[in-house]
């Protein structure tokens, strides 16, 4: 990859973000960087209840420029659950895709995505990830936010620590190495979380975001029933969980082509959350 090329993917990236929030806030707010912003709403262990941030609390931060890649990612506080919505004022619902990219579908769902300006979140397992970097650049280039869903898809629960580190580590390379970028989230395979692995990703700069609705499209129960599944499922705040990959796909890809109009027709609005530049 060009060096330049990279930069530039980065800089959009880093355009994309309209970072808002003062000191002492949560740091998490959607991406859209407009008066709807919204945040992350879920329990952080230890810390006192988060309060709504009111759009005069927020402010603009100047981008600042790019410096080397930080040696170390800014530890979070440890969850002892994952994010399963996303809160804030107006209606706001999530798109999630997992298990990709993969080449026979991922480019299909960006291209959904991009006819209707919607952002989407895919969380990426490393050994897809390397085979297809440039799904990955696309997806940086087009504003989608890419998490990391461990490098082979193991039961986390399986594993010891060191085993679950390496899953995590070496996608957060690769993610890196083709997206610009370390990733910010995490979604265990199966949704399948310990504390191990709560504690991994918040040491290594990463939340735990889980969903709301789940098509189960991985059960290819066919594109009308994942179409329902979403539109019976839509509420605000609401994260939806589909597939990119794992199997055939092909139904995932025809839904989005339904339920994604239907969704917008409603007044929805489909977003990404992005953290705050530390
Ligand atoms: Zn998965």
């Amino acid at each position: 990859m060009q060096k330049d090329q990279l930069f530039t993917r980065r800089r959009m990236l880093l355009a994309s973000v309209f970072a808002l929030g003062a000191a002492g806030t949560a740091g998490i707010v959607m991406a859209d960087g407009d008066e709807d912003a919204a945040r992350i709403a879920a329990p952080v262990a230890g810390a006192p209840a988060l309060q709504a941030l009111k759009p005069s609390a927020y402010r603009l931060q100047p981008l600042t420029g790019y410096g080397p890649p930080r040696a170390e990612p800014r530890k979070l506080k440890v969850r002892q659950e994952p994010i399963l919505q996303i809160s804030g004022r107006g209606r706001h619902m999530m798109l999630t895709f997992d298990d990709g990219p993969d080449p026979r579908y991922t480019p299909h769902i960006l291209d959904t995505l991009a006819e209707y300006g919607v952002r989407a979140m895919f969380f990426v397992c490393g050994e897809m990830a390397v085979a297809n970097k440039e799904l990955l650049a696309r997806m940086a280039d087009e504003g989608h936010v890419v998490g990391n869903h461990t490098y082979t898809h193991p039961l986390l629960t399986t594993l010891n620590r060191r085993e679950i580190r390496s899953e995590m580590e070496r996608t957060s390379d690769v993610i890196e190495d083709a997206y610009g970028e370390r990733p910010q989230w995490f979604r265990a395979p199966y949704g399948a979380w310990n504390r191990a692995a709560f504690q991994l990703g918040a040491d290594m700069g990463m939340e735990p975001m889980a969903w709301t609705v789940d098509t189960t499209d991985w059960e290819t129960p066919g594109t009308g029933t994942i179409v329902d599944r979403v539109e019976s499922g839509a509420a605000p705040g609401v994260v939806v969980l589909s597939h990119d990959a794992g199997g055939d796909r092909s139904q995932s890809v025809h839904a989005i082509r339904e339920y994604l109009p239907h969704l917008l027709d409603s007044g929805y609005h489909l977003t990404v959350p992005r953290r705050r530049p530390s």
